[in-house]
């Protein structure tokens, strides 16, 4: 890949941005991989693809580091959960060893776990070195007759964000397009109602939530060719440009592959998100709006009605435990306003949400949902958030993982919304699940604990007083 290659993926044309005066992405400061490599955003924009194997090309540190630090799911395959590396050493940059280990580590990958495909990330050293992984890839595809993939993405090109874009671009370039979709079995839907084809691009699968919403799908005749890429298979991917609207679930990973099937294939595409009541219904309405088809409108329209109801007497008791506490939400990118959303659905305030990570566009629905008072964290500095979290007295952080002991040491409740979590909050159940975990996180007993003086301070307190009272 070379320089023109990795400015034209920062130019994606399809981010607003880029038609209000300003040219392309901001481009990578020194630091900026701190929240992720280039090589780290293709894996876990890849990874989730569950029946492939997929083999970093580099030293241990490589995929050492980053192995299965997502939490995406699969109802099937678990291939995607083997860690696979050819595990460079500094004899074998030496020796330029590099190109044979990766077809080795092919070999032993194919044979022995027999996937649907390979895909190879090239990291720094080997693209340093310049080992030739194309070749590579194209010989082992045609020796063992499968698709070997391989990803050019070398950490030193840039962010994380660029990482995602340059999987977008090799899907879409090398897989997107290759097969047609099975057709739709008989029987699974009423007659009278029509299968429209959809793909969710951007949806991880993350504990599992797109499971939480899946079922509206099929209630409503909607076949979900694609999930790019949370519980996919490789076929899967394959089918994507046959989908009559795609739905981009995270603004900023693969905006790309939704622009292509755009401007090749026709595909209208919109952004939406799965966090909050609000959010889920639009998201659904939206769908139906493009595809145009007036029983699935108002079968929608219905399901709306039917779920919000559910989901309002859901929440009635945790909404009474949860209104007026005060939440600082610090997630980048779309996280950073559809989580306000899911929110206020709960009738919480949002005093302040980061935006390290977010676009203009992120930046904008933020404004739009919290008014021109908003608050805005640009910086990922702990101490910072942590004295900002004090000085607003917020009752709870919500944050990666990375802040989870900044928090605790400051007494104060924490709620992991990134991509490691345990629970899915997507989707009208998402949100009670959501509320739960706040509730269970503001309330327990810890802090009140905490926030007392210790039983040896007290005891000195009182003695001190006594002492006091008896002198006069
Ligand atoms: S690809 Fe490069 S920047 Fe990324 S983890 Fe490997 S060595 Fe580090």
């Amino acid at each position: 890949m070379n320089q023109t290659d990795i400015q034209n993926l920062l130019d994606e044309p399809a981010c607003d941005h880029n038609t209000a005066g300003k040219t392309g992405c901001a481009r990578a400061k020194p630091g900026a991989t701190q929240g992720g490599c280039a090589f780290d955003g293709a894996q876990i924009a890849m990874l989730p693809i569950a029946d492939a194997a997929h083999i970093v090309h580099g030293p241990i540190g490589c995929a050492g580091s980053s192995w299965d630090l997502r939490g995406s799911l699969s109802s099937g395959p678990q291939l995607y959960r083997m860690g696979m590396t050819t595990e460079l050493s500094d004899v074998d940059v030496i020796m330029g060893r590099g190109e044979k280990k990766l077809f080795h580590a092919i070999h032993r990958a194919v044979e022995r776990y027999k996937p649907t495909a390979v895909f190879v990330y090239g990291t720094c050293v080997p693209a340093m070195q310049g080992d030739d992984i194309e070749a590579v890839a194209r010989d082992a595809s045609q020796r063992w007759n499968i698709p070997v993939i391989p990803v050019d993405c070398a950490g030193f090109y840039g962010t994380k964000s660029l990482g995602n874009r340059i999987a977008g671009e090799t899907l879409y370039q090398r897989v997107i397009g290759t097969r047609e979709p099975a057709p739709v079995p008989q029987g699974v839907v009423p007659t009278d109602v029509k299968v429209h084809d959809i793909n969710l691009i951007g949806e991880y699968n993350i504990a599992g939530e797109f499971w939480r919403v899946a079922p509206l799908f099929d209630e409503l005749g909607l076949r979900i060719l694609c999930t790019l890429s949370g519980d996919a298979r490789f076929q899967e991917v394959q089918t994507m440009h046959r989908a009559e609207v795609n739905m981009v679930v995270c603004s900023k990973a693969m905006l790309n592959v939704a622009r292509h099937l755009q401007d090749d294939f026709g595909t209208p595409f919109f952004e939406g998100s799965f966090y909050g009541i609000a959010d889920t219904s639009q998201a659904l309405r939206d769908i139906a709006r493009i595809i145009g088809d007036p029983s699935l409108i108002v079968r929608t329209e219905l399901l709306i009605l039917r779920e919000e109801a559910k989901a309002q007497r859901a929440l009635e008791p945790w909404r009474e435990r949860l209104t007026g506490k005060r939440a600082l939400i610090f997630s980048g990118g779309v996280k950073s306003w559809s989580i306000v959303s899911a929110l206020q659905d709960l009738g919480m305030d949002i005093i302040a949400t980061g935006t390290e990570k977010s676009t203009a566009e992120d930046r904008a629905r933020i404004l739009e949902l919290m008014g021109d008072q908003a608050r805005m964290i640009d910086d990922n500095d702990q101490a910072a958030l942590m004295a900002t979290c004090r000085e607003t007295q917020a009752d709870i952080l919500i944050a990666g993982g990375r802040y989870l002991y900044a928090a605790l040491k400051s007494k104060l409740a924490f709620l992991d919304i990134n991509h490691e979590r345990d629970f899915g909050y997507a989707g009208y159940t998402g949100l009670v699940e959501l509320a739960k975990q706040l509730a269970l996180a503001v309330e327990s007993p810890i802090w009140q604990r905490l926030h007392q003086q210790p039983a040896w301070l007290q005891a000195s307190a009182s003695s001190a007083i006594a002492a006091q009272a008896g002198g006069v």
